[in-house]
């Protein structure tokens, strides 16, 4: 991704954020995180034009009172935003990457299950805009996947990697985006390319498992907001490198975090690793 570079630094005043998705579960704790933060400004909320919540005040939908921002089925509205913070489908997260473009707003992706040119189509945006993709904007996961690919690094001959990923009944994309991201990382700690190496589908007679796979495993149930282990298995002994998300809150701060490093920064293709460096 591109080498951050900060260009002259915000005014006094503050940040237009623009949220497409605004009734959805991340929509609204954006907008709930927005609403505590000094900073931020919430001038547009927008989500499919036949959802229910059209016409809706974004605040109260969040549970935050009256906000005076309705949810406006035309995402033209996202243009009056500094940043567009988008976690909605990835059909729709690239059609609002050309809006943002198109109008020079920069933009924090969250959105996962994205394809290699869906991800083509947001690093063409990112040549005239700063954005931000992250399929897990916590900091926490951020600093476990470099975790990862150091301890990858070091583990090789005699230690197969499986990657377990738990997440509420309502997601529909698997493995999570950041299970892939795990694995992206322990493949780059191995110096391999994760779709060579990667068992996703195990299956009645499968084989013995291959050295150097990367295997993994999903589940799905309940509320659970996000749980990821990395687990390296040896000869005798074991090492894990988990984390559990137990509120939403983490990602929406996360991508808050994004938004104010994109406002400053250059046009460029980022991720989390970049808002935490810069
Ligand atoms: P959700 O279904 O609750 O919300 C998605 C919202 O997007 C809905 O309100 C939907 O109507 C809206 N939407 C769909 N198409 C639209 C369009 N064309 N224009 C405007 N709005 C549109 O889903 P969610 O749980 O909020 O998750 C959304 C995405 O964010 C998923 O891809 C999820 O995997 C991802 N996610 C990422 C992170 C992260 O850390 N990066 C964390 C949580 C969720």
């Amino acid at each position: 991704m591109t080498t951050p570079m900060t260009s002259s630094p915000m005014t006094s005043s503050r940040i237009k954020i623009g949220i497409p998705g605004a009734a959805g579960r991340m929509g609204r704790m954006l907008i709930r995180e927005i609403a505590a933060a000094p900073d931020l400004e919430l001038v547009a909320a927008t989500d499919r034009a036949d959802a229910e919540a059209i016409g809706q005040d974004s605040g109260l939908l969040a549970g935050t009172g009256t906000n005076g921002v309705l949810i406006s089925g035309n995402p033209d509205s996202l243009a009056d935003a500094d940043v567009v913070i988008d976690f909605t489908s990835p059909v729709a997260s690239i059609a609002h990457a050309k809006i943002a473009s198109g109008h020079n707003c920069a933009m924090v992706v969250g959105t996962t299950g994205l394809s290699g040119d869906d991800e083509t189509a947001l690093a063409a945006a990112a040549n005239s805009i700063p954005l931000v993709y992250c399929a897990n904007t916590s900091i926490g996961v951020t600093l476990l996947a470099r975790l990862v690919e150091q301890v990858a690094a070091q583990l090789v001959e005699g230690w197969d990697i499986e990657i377990l990923e738990a997440h509420h009944h309502h997601k529909v994309d698997a493995p999570s985006g950041t299970a892939l991201a795990l694995g992206e990382a322990a493949a780059r700690g191995r110096g391999v390319k994760l779709e060579e190496v990667s068992d996703m589908v195990r299956q009645g007679q499968t084989g013995a498992r291959k050295p150097g796979d990367i295997g993994f495993a999903v589940l799905r149930g309940g509320d659970v907001t996000g749980e990821h282990s990395v687990i390296f298995f040896g000869d005798s002994e074991r090492v894990e490198i988990s984390h559990k998300a137990t509120d939403r809150a983490i990602f929406a701060r996360g991508a808050l975090r994004a938004a104010r490093f994109a406002a400053s920064a250059r046009p460029g293709f980022y991720d989390m690793n970049d808002v935490l460096a810069g």
